[in-house]
């Protein structure tokens, strides 16, 4: 993440710059639209958990969450404190044990797609399987 970009914090800013993002991406403007995804993931807002920012069906139009934008403010950071390396030591070991028994839950209700075990040429999905508890998860 770069220093130098400004951190978006409201609402209505965070919403004409996801609009700007599309708009650049679909014009295929790549330079700008990187700087603009940058700013997006340095905002202090993410992805609502309910919706997903899934418009369809009107899923996200009706959701309570997010009331309809497709995101939230951004809870798991708290700006202006410093995080130490025991802080982030220790989240790291409440995210790890929180995928963990998710995966253990999954792992009882459907054993074969959610095996204990990974063959030593498979072993590198583990990793794979925890980035996508994470970015599932926030
Ligand atoms: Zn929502």
């Amino acid at each position: 993440m770069s220093e130098s970009l400004p951190r978006v914090t409201d609402p209505d800013s965070y919403r004409a710059l996801c609009q700007s993002l599309v708009e650049c991406e679909n014009a295929e403007n790549l330079e700008r639209a990187e700087v603009l995804r940058a700013m997006v993931d340095a905002a202090a807002f993410g992805e609502c958990p309910d919706c997903q920012d899934d418009d369809r069906d009107g899923r996200r139009m009706d959701c309570q969450t997010c009331g309809g934008d497709g995101f939230v403010p951004d809870n798991c950071e708290v700006s202006g404190v410093a995080l130490t390396l025991d802080n982030f030591v220790e989240e790291v070991k409440v995210d790890i044990e929180a995928f963990a028994a998710d995966y253990r839950k999954q792992h009882l209700a459907n054993p074969e797609q959610f095996p204990l075990e990974l063959g030593a040429d498979n072993a590198g999905l583990w990793t794979e399987f925890f980035m996508d508890f994470m970015t599932r998860e926030r």
